[in-house]
């Protein structure tokens, strides 16, 4: 099959095999280069392992840190018409590669928030790995089934309080406009944090606990974005805010139940990038587009890759990590710091239709994007016929 990217609003519907593989091969080249992490954890549990921030914390643990890895996703296999999506061959390229270096790496395919899933995973571990050492919990979904009562939860991207006008920039359309958010209502906001919120990273905890699968001192992590004034209408402060803030309360109650094993439970505050979660999220594309621009004018410019990999070494693996006010891993301080929101909001304020390619990293963005699809990676030929049909 000849694959071109079919982009349809915030999303591509297809993903080119080689190109994702490429993009794997890349962030795996990225974290050798820096080196070994010193004092990683050999057993390691990716919730969300396919893309965005879970692949690159699964490619930091594997080959900066030899670890073993069991990774849980939700993707779709290629079909003989359709091909597969993007975390469908990014996993498929991972394991290619982990079995070259020698590394354990089996990934389930499902829905993490099920019971059936998380005994898959018991089942895996108990049968191939033992206990873990880190569990990271990366997802990143639109609506969740509520493991007990089967009720299905819908999580929502409005504000909370009060209705939100603000610029935005339709990535389909290429358009700045106004769009006005109509605040969401208490049934929305507990749905969004029923989703979103911290109860199934509890329940990921309870499970691996119950089965004696913890190690001692095992720490877990959760990840979150806390933006500034920009971005707390549409973020910090709406619906996902909420959300996000139930994390913490999760944290906290899993170091609580699981005094015994000293589990280190740590919601990590990671920066805005590209990823097919942050893409959906009104007014990020155009922010995340004025910090590109920002950031890598400072030199302080990050992929998903590169903030995980210090994530891992400032922070998971030391003993003792250092925390934020809020007992928080804090990593993205250098989008958040006073004098880079200043020069983001002085740009944000000037930005129309006209000016918008001049003032903005737009290119840099569309660029990310493609990639996360496995598209305009160099080196890589898009008018080869590839084979689509690969599994892991
Ligand atoms: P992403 O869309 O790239 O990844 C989501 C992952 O979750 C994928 O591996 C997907 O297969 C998996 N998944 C989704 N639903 C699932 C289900 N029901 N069962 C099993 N797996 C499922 O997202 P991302 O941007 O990497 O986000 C990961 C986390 O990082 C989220 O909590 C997000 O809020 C947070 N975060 C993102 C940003 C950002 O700018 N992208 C910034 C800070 C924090």
């Amino acid at each position: 099959m000849i694959v071109k990217p079919k982009i349809r609003g915030f999303i591509c519907t297809n993903a080119h095999p080689v190109g994702c593989a490429a993009s794997v091969q890349q962030q795996i080249d990225y974290v050798k280069a820096q080196g070994s992490l010193n004092n990683p954890p050999k057993n390691v549990l990716v919730l969300g392992s396919s893309t965005g921030y879970g692949l690159a914390s699964r490619i930091t643990a594997a080959f900066a840190g030899d670890a073993n890895t069991l990774g849980v996703c939700f993707e779709k296999p290629p079909t003989e018409r359709k091909t597969g999506t993007a975390g469908w061959y990014n996993t498929a390229a991972f394991h290619a590669k982990a079995s070259d270096a020698g590394l354990y790496a089996k990934t389930l395919n499902g829905d993490a928030f099920s019971k059936e899933l998380k005994q898959q995973v018991i089942d895996t571990l108990k049968a191939d790995m033992g206990k873990v050492d880190l569990v990271i919990y990366s997802l990143a979904s639109p609506r969740r089934t509520d493991p007990e009562t089967g009720e299905v939860y819908k999580s929502t991207l409005k504000p909370v309080g009060q209705s939100y006008k603000t610029k935005t920039y339709d990535t389909d359309k290429n358009l700045i406009h106004e769009i006005a958010l109509e605040p969401a209502n208490e049934d929305e906001i507990q749905q969004t944090i029923k989703v979103m919120g911290g109860e199934d990273w509890e329940l990921w905890l309870d499970a691996l606990s119950e089965a004696d699968l913890l190690a001692d001192n095992c720490k877990t992590t959760a990840y979150t974005y806390v933006g500034k004034e920009l971005t707390w209408p549409i973020y910090g402060q709406a619906t996902i805010g909420k959300a996000k803030e139930d994390l913490d309360r999760a944290a906290a109650s899993i170091v609580k139940t699981k005094a015994d094993k000293k589990v280190q439970a740590y919601v990590s505050s990671l920066k805005a990038l590209v990823t097919q979660a942050s893409s959906a999220i009104p007014v990020m594309p155009l922010y995340i587009s004025l910090i590109y621009k920002v950031m890598k004018e400072e030199g302080t410019h990050q992929g998903c890759i590169e903030q995980i990999y210090d994530l891992f070494t400032d922070k998971l693996t030391q003993t003792k990590p250092e925390v934020d006010e809020l007992g928080r891993l804090y990593m993205n301080g250098k989008e958040t710091n006073d004098a880079t929101q200043a020069k983001i909001k002085a740009l944000w304020d000037q930005v129309t239709q006209e000016n918008f390619h001049e003032l903005s990293d737009y290119a840099g963005y569309h660029h990310e994007f493609l990639r996360l699809f496995g598209f305009d990676l160099s080196g890589v030929d898009y008018d080869a016929d590839v084979e689509t049909l690969i599994d892991w």
